[in-house]
């Protein structure tokens, strides 16, 4: 049951968001810029064109949107993009959310991030609260890394995971699983990751976007490779979460996690407990789906949150149950249009 009492700048609204499946929604993903420093091949095409900059939310309005959010039962809050360390300025957000965790209402504010900005930024990420990141990193070959980033260097992220380890900050590496790309180098990859303390989080490729290729060239069914690990190690499953929708098992043979985010092969939408928004300010309920509501409008038009709020019931009113991805030779379409950096993975 949905108590219902006043907040702050408003009458009688829900202090929480439940959608019409009983999902309470307590995790926001925020996209700060759909901008990037890398071009992944499974992320973007090479010559991607980006939104105009005035079409951005401004850091405080990013701000008053996070805000509204954990006033209405957000716990946690993942900022990304695009890549969210190459936004001006960003640190002022990153500052200004940690007052909720000050107060103790926020839980967990944390990022995404590939990683080639870290030196710059981690111990005043970790001033402001920050204990946990995740760091993308599909490969630890050089040349396969540039192959894959298209601009990106290897050396850079991991002096930035080193930075972050350093700042004191729980690094968790997701990767994406690539056919014949780092098929072959998965079980180093975790070794490696293991080895520095970390989860791995593996990722199967989603058909967001038009990126140039195939999806099904790249698609790599995590069923197969949990197979060919379980050859050489010993899975243990165990309850272990992290509020996504990671299903993790024990190494036996080197005692660290690794995860497995499967929307292809296992749909994990029925505890979905997110919403993303992006950086103009459109809240997408689901990843996979096109439905959205605009956030920008009603926030600008007021100086309360009255009508934000309204619009932010009316969108988790309209929650869907689950994506609908599919990844083989006769499905030549996306499953959305838009690419993963500009809804914010
Ligand atoms: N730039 C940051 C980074 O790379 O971590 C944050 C944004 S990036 C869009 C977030 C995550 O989405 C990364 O782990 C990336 O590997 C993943 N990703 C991007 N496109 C994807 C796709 N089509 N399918 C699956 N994962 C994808
Ligand atoms: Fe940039 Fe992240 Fe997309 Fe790679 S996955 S292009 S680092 S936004």
């Amino acid at each position: 049951m949905n108590h219902i009492r006043p907040i702050s700048g408003s009458s009688t609204v829900s202090p929480t968001l439940v959608d019409p499946f009983g999902r309470q929604i307590d995790y926001l993903r925020v996209s700060v810029t759909d901008r990037c420093d890398f071009r992944c091949v499974y992320c973007m095409s090479e010559h991607m064109t980006f939104l105009p900059k005035p079409d951005l939310l401004t850091l405080e309005e990013l701000d008053r949107i996070c805000s509204a959010f954990v006033s209405r039962g957000v716990r946690k809050l993942r900022i990304t993009g695009g890549e969210p360390l190459v936004r001006r300025d960003i640190m002022t957000l990153f500052r200004s959310l940690s007052r909720h965790l000050e107060s103790g209402v926020l839980k967990e504010l944390t990022l995404t991030t590939n990683g080639s900005q870290l030196t710059r930024f981690a111990k005043e990420l970790a001033s402001y609260g920050i204990k946990r990141i995740n760091v993308s990193l599909d490969t630890l070959d050089p040349v396969k890394f540039k192959a894959l980033t298209r601009w990106g260097d290897l050396s850079k992220v991991l002096e930035g995971i080193d930075a972050a380890q350093q700042a004191g900050i729980h690094v968790k590496i997701n990767a994406v699983a690539l056919k014949g790309d780092n098929e072959d180098e998965i079980a180093s990859l975790m070794e490696w990751a293991h080895g520095r303390s970390m989860d791995l989080a593996l990722i199967e490729v989603m058909p967001l976007g038009d990126v140039g290729t195939e999806r099904v060239d790249q698609y790599l069914p995590l069923s197969l490779v949990r197979a060919c690990l379980a050859e050489k190690y010993t899975l243990e499953d165990i309850d272990f979460r992290t509020g996504g929708p990671a299903r993790y098992v024990q190494i036996k043979e080197t005692g660290g996690r690794l995860g497995f985010i499967t929307p292809l092969t296992h749909n994990f939408c029925e505890g979905c407990n997110r919403v993303r928004l992006t950086c103009t300010g459109t809240l997408y309920m689901c990843l996979g789906q096109e439905d959205a509501a605009d956030l920008r409008g009603p926030m600008r038009a007021s100086e309360s949150n009255d009508l934000l709020y309204a619009a932010m019931d009316n969108a988790i009113a309209r929650k869907p149950k689950g994506h609908d991805f599919v990844i083989d030779r006769r499905t030549k379409q996306p499953a959305v249009g838009r690419h993963m950096s500009h809804t914010g993975g």
